[in-house]
């Protein structure tokens, strides 16, 4: 066994509960009396119902959570949240809602309840992205870790069926980088090789049938154990080019992390075998890269960065940014080698697995 080293996050996660129904309870065990329920717009209903259940300690609602987690609109829940002597919030949604609750907690140190409705995997991360002037920053904070995460399958089964596929394969994506990360540690790729295995088993499953609910309740312990993995190691070319292409070129999160991962991978693969071996074994098939591209088919996801609107002279830039600052990576980052992969991943290229 090689050396390594391994920090626990503190993290209550509740799986297989209903949510709406718990949520009160799971306030009044965090010491709190006053929660804000936080939404997107097109989640106000869900929210709405949500305070409704949570009764007596729950105070108000902020229903305008918005992807990227702009410093404007947390400015805004803020003062809410003030008005209301708000002691505890409770995010419901994708990343971007949980984003909004990270930035209130990092601000006002305000305990976090989250109940994810994607596969994002945020909630188990103590990391947070947020946009101030047009530009994302990210850090690592243990203060905006959520405190208690509620794991509920009956509010995945409204995903629409071409967010559940990208969705699932941004969680993927989360557990791929953690097997060759550079502090990657036999728990974690534990966590990650099981991850891998229960959401490529599930998004076929959910593909055919949206409402399958032993699939949806697989994608999503698939989605938390691959959360982890995100939280407790660094990432690394595929995170970097992804956080670029959405930073710089406005790219929609998941989509971008769907096409982007098999190149990534393809990219790796002969720098970290060990890890494709794990991938190829928690997905059941010799060529994890091809078989990422079939479950992405298989939803109907954009195979080509050209086909979510990148602009073809954007690929220069983007590989410029790439070796700026770049992540750690089990293979150097080099500029051309890069300019070549998004090339191929514009023109939506077949990968292939072993370097080119
Ligand atoms: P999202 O939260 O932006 O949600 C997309 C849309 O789908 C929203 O309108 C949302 O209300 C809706 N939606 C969500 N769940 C639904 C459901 N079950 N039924 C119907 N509609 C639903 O999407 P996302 O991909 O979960 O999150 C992306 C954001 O999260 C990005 O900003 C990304 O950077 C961030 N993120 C952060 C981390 C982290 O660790 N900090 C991890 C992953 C993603």
């Amino acid at each position: 066994m090689q050396p390594f080293t391994y920090s626990a996050l503190p993290s209550r996660v509740v799986f297989g509960v209903d949510a709406l129904a718990r949520a009160a309870e799971e306030v009044r065990a965090l010491g709190a009396g006053r929660a804000m329920v936080v939404c997107t717009p097109e989640q106000a209903e869900l929210g709405g119902e949500l305070l409704v259940r949570l009764g007596e300690v729950g105070v108000s609602i902020f229903t305008g959570a918005a992807m990227h987690t702009p410093v404007e609109i947390t400015e805004q829940a803020l003062a809410l949240a003030r008005s209301e002597g708000v002691d505890c919030t409770v995010a419901i949604g994708g990343g971007s809602t949980i984003g909004l609750g990270k930035a209130i907690a990092l601000r006002i140190d305000t305990p976090q309840i989250v109940i994810p409705t994607t596969y994002a995997g945020s909630e188990a991360t103590p990391i947070l992205g947020e946009t101030e002037h047009g530009r994302k920053v990210t850090q690592r904070s243990p203060r905006v870790l959520p405190e208690v995460i509620l794991y509920d399958v009956d509010l995945t089964l409204t995903l629409p069926v071409a967010l559940s596929g990208t969705s699932g394969l941004n969680a993927i994506a989360h557990a791929a980088e953690a097997l060759y990360a550079e502090n990657a540690n036999p728990i974690i790729s534990l966590l990650a090789e099981d991850g891998v295995r229960a959401l490529s088993g599930a998004l076929p499953r959910i593909a055919l049938d949206p409402m399958n609910r032993d699939a949806r309740s697989d994608a999503l312990y698939g989605a938390w154990a691959c959360g982890a993995c995100l939280g407790a190691v660094g990432m690394a070319l595929h995170h970097k080019l992804c956080h670029i292409l959405g930073g710089t070129f406005d790219l929609p999160h998941a989509p971008t992390h769907t096409v982007v991962l098999p190149y990534a991978l393809a990219y790796n693969a002969a720098a970290a075998p060990q890890a494709i071996s794990r991938l190829a074994r928690a997905m059941e098939t010799d060529d994890p890269v091809a078989a990422l591209r079939a479950i992405a088919r298989r939803f109907g996801a954009a195979m080509s960065l050209e086909a979510l609107g990148m602009p073809r002279d954007g690929l220069r830039k983007a590989a410029d940014l790439a070796v700026e600052n770049p992540y750690w990576n089990p293979r150097p980052v080099e500029r051309d080698a890069i300019f070549n992969l998004l090339e191929d991943a514009y023109s939506g290229r077949e990968p292939a697995l072993v370097g080119r």
